[in-house]
C-alpha cells in the first residue's frame, strides 16, 4: 500500500472571517500568475500558487485537447512514485463523471469520500484519496483544464477552500488565456515576418528560376506542409508540366511525369480561382483517381497562380491531415500565393515586352525592305528582276526565299524563283532525273502547299524540317536529307508560306525561312506576298502587251513586227552557227475576186483559216506571220529548202483539197507558194524575203495553186 504521511492539519477558514486573507492572496498570486506570459511558466507558477490557498497532498493541473485531458504539471506523486503513470494518463473526460459533471456545471467539485464514487475505483493508485477537490479552468468560457487536489485525510478539504479554489482556477485561466494568445500572436508574427521576406524575394526576383529555386522550401515552412508542389499552366496548349516541387519526388515532378496528369487538378484550382482543401484525393472529383499516384499525400491545400487574369499554375501543398490547415495557415497561403503569383506575372510581363521589342526590331527591318521590294516592283521592271530584288533584301535579313508559280490553270507547281537558286539547280542536275532545270511538282503532293493555294491563308510552321521528312516517302528520305541541307533548312528554322493571289486566284507559294523568323512575321510576309502577286501580274500584263504588239489580230499569227523581230534573230544565229533555215511565202490566188463575190468579211474568215491550216502543218519551232494583206510568211529553223517544200506541199494541198466552211457556204480556195533556204549568197533577212516573193511570183506565173523553190540564186 502506498505510504501516506500525515499532513499538519490547517483548520478550515470561516468564510467571512478569511474572506479578506483570500483577497489578498489572490492578488499576490494573480499578480504571479500574470508576470509571464510564457505558457510553461505560467503553469508551474499556477502549481506552485496553488499551494499558497489551498494545501494539499498531491495537486495536478490538467488541460483538454479534444475529449481527453491530460496532466501538464504535478506536485507530490513524487513521494508516491506514481508520477510517471499518472503524467502519462489520458482521462477521457466523458467517461470520468467528475470531469463531465464540471464541464456542463463550469462548477468546482468537492468530494468527501471519492473512493466510493464508481469512477475512482479504476484508477488503484488514487485509492488513498480520501479527500478532493477539483475546480474547471475557464478561459472565454469554455473549460480548457482542471485544478485538482487530494489529501488522505478524509474530510480534508472543505466549502472554503472550494471557493478559493474556485476563484484561484479562475486567475489561471486568465494567466493560460494570455499565455496562450502571446504564443499564437509570437507564431503568427514569426510567419508574418517570413511571409513577408517571402514576398519580397519573390517581388524581387529577376527570373522565374529565382523564385523556384527557394520557393517550396520557404513555403513548407510557412505553410507546415509536407511537401509542395507547384505546376504551371499553359493556357496556348491547356496543359500543365511541373515547375518545383520538394523531397525526393520533386525531379519526377519538374521533369514533367506530371503531365499531363495532373492537368485536371491544376485546370481545376484555377477554375476555382481561390484555395481549395482536398481532404481526401481519393475521394476527389478534382483528379483522375489513375494520377492519384503523383502526389504522396492524401490531403491537400491547394492555391491558384492568377494574376491580372493570367493563370499560371498552382501551389499545392500535401498534409498528413487537413487539421493542420487552420485559418491561419490558409489565409497566409492565400496571400503567399497572391504575391508569387504577382510576382509571376511582372516576370512573365517583362519577358513578353522582351519578346516584343526584339519582334518589333525584326518587323521594322522586315517591313524596310519590303519598301525597297515596292519600289523595286514600281519602277516596272520585270518579273526576274522584282524576285531577285526581293530575294537579295530577304537575305540581307537571312531570310531564304522561293516562289512556286502554278502553271497555267493546272494543279502543278513550277519553282520560278528561289534565293538558294544556283545551289537548288545542282542539287536537281545531281539528283539526275530531270533533264532540264525545270521543277515541277503537283500541289497534291504537298498537302500543306494545298491547304495554303485553297485557304489563301499565310502560314507559319515552327518546324519545317519536320513537315518535310514528315510528307518525303521512305524511298526518297536520302535525297530529302540532302536537299534540307542544301535549303540550308537547321533545327531551328521556321518557315512561313504565303498564297500568291490575284484576283482572288491562287497563282502560287511564296515560301520564306530562316532562324530568325517568326510567328509574327507572317504580316510583314503576307505583306510581302502581295507585293511578289502584283509584281507577277505587272509581269504577266506586259507580257501580254508585249504579245499584242507583235500579233495580227485577225489571225493571231505574228504580225510583221513580230516576224521581222523574230526571222532577224533566227538569220543571224542560223548563220552564226551555220544552221539551216528556209522561209515560205503564202499568197491566196484570186483573193480579190473572193472579196468582190463574197464580201470582205467573208475574206477574214478565209484569211482566219489558212493561218490555222498552216499552223498545223509547222513545228512549234517554226514562226507564221501575216506578212500583208492575205500574205503569209513562214520561217521554218533548222530546215533545209528541199524538206522547206515538203512542208509547204502540205499546207497547199491542205488548202486546195478541203473547200472552206464559211458563214456563206464551202468556198474553194488555193494559195500560191514560194520557197527558199538561208545559204552564203544570203546575206539578210530581206534578201531571203525578196528571194521567196520571186519563187511565189513564179508559182503564179506558171497558173497559181503551186509551190515552187528558188535555193540559189
Ligand atoms: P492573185 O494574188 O492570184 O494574183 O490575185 P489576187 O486577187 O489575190 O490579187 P492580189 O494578191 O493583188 O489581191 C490582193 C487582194 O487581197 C486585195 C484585197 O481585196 C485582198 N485583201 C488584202 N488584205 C485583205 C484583208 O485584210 N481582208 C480581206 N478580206 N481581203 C484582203
Ligand atoms: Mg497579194
Ligand atoms: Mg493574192
Amino acid at each position: 500500500m502506498i505510504n501516506v504521511s500525515e499532513r499538519k492539519k490547517t483548520p478550515p477558514l470561516e468564510l467571512e472571517e478569511n474572506q479578506q486573507v483570500l483577497v489578498a492572496a489572490m492578488a499576490d498570486v494573480s499578480m504571479a500568475l500574470n508576470s509571464s506570459l510564457n505558457l510553461d511558466e505560467v503553469l508551474d507558477r499556477i502549481l506552485e500558487n496553488l499551494a499558497k490557498v489551498v494545501a494539499y497532498k498531491t495537486a495536478n493541473i490538467m488541460l483538454i485537447n479534444g475529449n481527453i485531458a491530460k496532466i501538464v504539471r504535478s506536485k507530490g506523486y513524487e513521494v508516491l512514485g506514481t508520477k510517471e503513470m499518472m503524467m502519462s494518463k489520458s482521462f477521457d473526460i466523458n467517461e470520468l463523471s467528475n470531469f463531465s459533471q464540471m464541464i456542463s456545471t463550469k462548477q468546482p467539485i468537492l468530494s468527501f469520500y471519492p473512493h466510493l464514487e464508481q469512477d475512482w475505483h479504476r484508477l488503484a493508485e488514487s485509492e488513498w484519496i480520501k479527500s478532493h477537490i477539483a475546480s474547471p479552468i475557464i478561459s472565454d468560457n469554455e473549460v480548457i483544464g482542471f485544478l485538482n487536489c487530494d489529501s488522505d485525510v478524509a474530510g480534508f478539504f472543505n466549502k472554503v477552500q472550494t471557493y478559493a479554489m474556485q476563484i484561484f482556477a479562475s486567475q489561471a485561466g486568465l494567466a493560460i488565456r494570455n499565455a496562450r494568445l502571446y504564443d499564437a500572436s509570437t507564431r503568427l508574427g514569426k510567419k508574418l515576418r517570413s511571409i513577408n521576406d517571402l514576398t519580397h524575394q519573390v517581388l524581387e526576383a529577376k527570373s522565374l528560376i529565382d523564385i523556384f529555386d527557394l520557393l517550396p522550401e520557404k513555403l513548407i515552412d510557412l505553410l507546415e506542409g509536407t511537401n509542395v508542389y507547384i505546376s504551371k499552366w499553359d493556357e496556348d496548349t491547356q496543359t500543365v508540366t511541373g515547375w518545383a516541387a520538394t523531397g525526393e519526388f520533386s525531379k519526377d515532378y519538374v521533369i514533367g511525369k506530371s503531365d499531363p496528369g495532373d492537368r485536371t487538378l491544376t485546370e481545376k484550382i484555377l477554375e476555382n480561382q481561390h484555395s481549395t482543401l482536398i481532404e481526401n484525393l481519393d475521394h476527389s472529383h478534382l483528379m483522375e483517381k489513375k494520377f492519384h499516384g503523383l502526389y504522396r499525400e492524401k490531403s491537400l491545400f491547394c492555391l491558384p497562380l492568377i494574376a491580372e487574369g493570367m493563370k499560371f499554375g498552382a501551389i499545392i501543398i500535401g498534409y498528413s491531415s487537413l487539421d493542420q490547415v487552420n485559418e491561419d495557415v490558409r489565409s497566409m497561403g492565400e496571400y503567399a500565393a497572391m504575391q508569387i503569383s504577382t510576382a509571376i506575372c511582372k516576370i512573365h510581363m517583362l519577358e513578353q515586352e522582351r519578346i516584343q521589342s526584339s519582334q518589333l526590331t525584326h518587323a521594322n527591318a522586315l517591313i524596310e525592305s519590303l519598301s525597297h521590294v515596292s519600289t523595286a516592283i514600281k519602277s516596272g521592271v520585270d518579273i526576274n528582276t522584282v524576285m531577285n530584288t526581293i530575294g537579295l533584301e530577304l537575305e540581307l535579313l537571312k531570310i531564304h526565299s522561293m516562289v512556286a508559280l502554278r502553271v497555267g490553270e493546272t494543279d502543278n507547281l513550277a519553282l520560278t524563283y528561289s534565293s538558294v537558286q544556283s545551289k537548288l539547280v545542282a542539287f536537281i542536275k545531281n539528283l539526275g532525273k530531270t533533264k532540264n532545270t525545270e521543277v515541277i511538282t503537283s500541289i497534291d503532293t504537298l498537302p500543306l502547299f494545298r491547304e495554303i493555294v485553297d485557304t489563301q491563308q499565310a502560314e507559319y510552321i515552327e518546324h519545317p524540317e519536320e513537315v518535310l521528312i514528315q510528307i518525303t516517302p521512305p524511298n526518297f528520305k536520302p535525297a530529302i536529307v540532302k536537299l534540307i541541307e542544301t535549303l540550308a533548312i537547321t533545327k531551328n528554322t521556321k518557315c512561313i508560306l504565303v498564297p500568291l493571289v490575284i484576283d482572288k486566284k491562287s497563282i502560287g507559294i511564296l515560301s520564306l525561312w530562316g532562324e530568325s523568323l517568326q510567328k509574327i512575321d507572317i504580316q510583314a510576309a503576307s505583306i510581302f506576298g502581295g507585293q511578289v502577286a502584283i509584281a507577277i501580274e505587272n509581269a504577266n500584263l506586259l507580257q501580254e502587251v508585249q504579245r499584242l504588239a507583235i500579233t495580227d489580230e485577225l489571225t493571231n499569227v505574228l504580225n510583221r513586227r513580230g516576224f521581222d523581230e523574230v526571222a532577224n534573230r533566227e538569220f543571224g544565229a542560223a548563220k552564226r552557227y551555220s544552221r539551216p533555215l528556209s522561209l515560205i511565202m503564202v499568197d491566196i490566188d484570186r483573193f480579190k475576186a473572193i472579196n468582190d463575190v463574197y464580201g470582205h468579211p467573208i475574206g477574214d474568215e478565209i484569211l482566219i483559216e489558212i493561218a490555222a491550216r498552216a499552223r498545223t502543218k509547222i513545228r512549234e519551232t517554226d514562226y507564221i506571220s501575216r506578212y500583208g494583206g492575205e500574205e503569209f510568211l513562214i520561217l521554218l529553223t533548222e530546215q533545209k529548202p528541199d524538206n522547206a517544200k515538203t512542208v509547204a506541199e502540205r499546207i497547199r494541198k491542205s488548202v486546195a483539197e478541203q473547200p472552206f466552211n464559211t458563214s456563206v457556204g464551202k468556198i474553194t480556195v488555193t494559195i500560191s507558194v514560194g520557197v527558199t533556204g538561208a545559204n552564203s549568197q544570203i546575206s539578210s533577212i530581206s534578201m531571203m524575203i525578196k528571194t521567196v516573193d520571186k519563187a511565189l511570183y513564179k508559182s503564179k506565173e506558171n497558173g497559181r495553186n503551186r509551190v515552187t523553190m528558188i535555193d540559189k540564186i
